[in-house]
């Protein structure tokens, strides 16, 4: 219930080399820590709970964007979830080819390094006051960054 609104799935990959200093999971940084998984063997995890969305968190998923991509393609293809998802890195620099193939398929981009000094916790999912809470689709239409705005009842 804190990586994004409502109850979700959340999927925590391994690595992780923004070395944000504070960060809350620093043994999430190693890349050859967790597991394997294939696409099919997550959606069937997140196809189990009917009523939970999904986010992406970690480590950073930007650094397997190829793999995130496929899965949030997956999702939206056989369920009709969000997919939030967290990245040390902000949105003006993720140009790769696979970094956008994700931004494409995903609802909401919570983006930027963790800031110790910036550190608010009263702010809504996200650590410090630097992040953002980003609106995907609509900023990719626009071409400019339009943030999510929360539900009333959130
Ligand atoms: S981006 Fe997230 S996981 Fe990576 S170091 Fe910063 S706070 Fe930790």
């Amino acid at each position: 219930m804190v990586d994004g609104p409502g109850f979700r799935t959340s999927i925590y990959c391994a690595g992780c080399r923004h070395q944000c200093p504070g960060c809350h999971n620093p043994q999430s940084w190693d890349f050859n820590g967790g597991r394997e998984m294939t696409t099919q063997q997550l959606m069937r995890i997140i196809e189990a709970d009917p009523y939970a969305n999904v986010t992406f968190s970690g480590g950073d998923p930007m650094y397997q964007a190829a793999g995130f991509a496929e899965l949030a393609r997956a999702i939206h293809e056989h369920t009709r979830k969000d997919i939030w998802c967290f990245t040390g890195f902000v949105y003006e620099s993720l140009i790769s080819e696979d970094q956008r193939e994700l931004l494409e398929n995903i609802d909401v981009l919570v983006d930027g390094p963790y800031v110790e000094r910036l550190r608010d916790p009263d702010l809504l999912f996200r650590g410090s006051s630097n992040q953002r809470l980003i609106d995907v689709p609509k900023t990719l239409y626009a071409g400019e960054v339009i943030l999510w705005q929360p539900d009333i009842s959130i």
